[in-house]
């Protein structure tokens, strides 16, 4: 199918599973995926690793603030690194995804976030997958999605993806964690989590991965008067 140069907003819920839909798009139809959720994780790591994150969650914001230039966060082919250290795996830890929400909350940090995502997207052909791209990062993007799922099935992904990890997740925290994220990402003041009046749902509670792609197909399908 013969897709145009656009962008593909992702938005929706923690642990819908917009990254495995978003990868497979990428991979399908030639498009550049970049997870934004991944930069506010390299935040947090980079916080937490200099003690700007105090036993109690308290944050340093004024600290945080004078440390932004320091934060090299980039892409590559291995995943996201800070500096020359690949952390793909040190960002998606319980401990991260406990603090990565009051601190991608700070306006001062969506906007370093957002800088280099709207870098990114100059590229086109772009699928970008978060909680504000369709709404804020690119309002203009030409498909947008909002995925969402039952909490008890994104639980139990997200528990089975660290299992997977070797990890020792209890079920419990797994979705304690997910219910606190969705509430912060969805009553912050800058930039919530919410569906673009302009997007499509998709609730994948009960669809596999081929019928995802099917979705995304028929999708473009009608709005680009594409035939196959
Ligand atoms: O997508 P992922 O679960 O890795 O994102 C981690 C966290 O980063 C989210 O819970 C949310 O707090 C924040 N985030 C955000 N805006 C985005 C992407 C992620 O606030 N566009």
């Amino acid at each position: 199918m013969n897709i145009p140069d656009i962008i593909v907003a992702v938005d929706g819920y923690s642990s819908t599973g917009k990254s495995t839909f978003a990868k497979l798009v990428a991979d399908k139809y030639s498009f550049l995926y970049l997870d934004s959720g991944a930069l506010y994780r390299g935040v947090t790591l980079y916080a937490l690793e200099h003690g700007i994150i105090a036993e109690d969650g308290a944050i340093d914001e004024a600290g945080l603030k004078a440390s932004m230039d320091s934060i090299e966060l980039d892409f590559r082919t291995d995943g996201t690194y800070l500096g020359d250290r690949c952390v793909e795996k040190d960002i998606r830890t319980l401990e991260v995804s406990s603090h990565v929400s009051p601190i991608s909350a700070i306006p001062f940090v969506r906007a370093f976030v957002d800088d280099k995502l709207h870098a990114f997207g100059k590229k086109k052909r772009v699928i970008m997958d978060g909680r504000d791209i369709g709404t804020t990062v690119f309002p203009d993007a030409e498909v947008k999605i909002f995925m969402t799922a039952s909490a008890e099935v994104r639980a139990q992904r997200r528990f089975d993806e660290m299992k997977m990890k070797g990890e020792d997740p209890v079920f419990e925290d797994v979705m304690k964690n997910l219910l606190e994220r969705d509430y912060i990402d969805s009553h912050r003041e800058v930039s919530p989590l919410t569906r673009a009046a302009d997007a499509y749902v998709m609730d994948n509670s009960d669809m596999t991965l081929h019928e995802e792609t099917v979705w995304f197909q028929g999708l473009c399908q009608g709005k680009f008067g594409i035939l196959e």
